[in-house]
């Protein structure tokens, strides 16, 4: 079974719960406040911002080769 995370409306508490597959909440009560029917939020799934489309420009990935070359060892492309 997967584990949910949810986030009470009420009063703002996050928690995470294994629960049935599909399971959206309903049932559930907030474990701070007693709230009914958090709302399943998403987690894990969050985009990368440091995506394959962008290089950084800056070099911020500290010695892990450039957008020009594989090599860690930028000397090679003149980089
Ligand atoms: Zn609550």
């Amino acid at each position: 079974m997967p584990i949910y995370e949810f986030k009470c409306l009420s009063c703002g508490r996050r928690f995470e719960k294994l629960c049935s597959l599909g399971e959206t909440g309903e049932n559930l009560a907030c474990p701070q406040c007693g709230s009914a029917g958090p709302r399943r939020v998403m987690s894990g799934f969050a985009p990368r911002s440091a995506g394959k489309d962008g290089f950084g420009g800056s070099g911020s990935m500290g010695g892990s080769g450039c957008g020009g070359c594989t090599s860690t060892n930028c000397g090679s492309c003149g980089h």
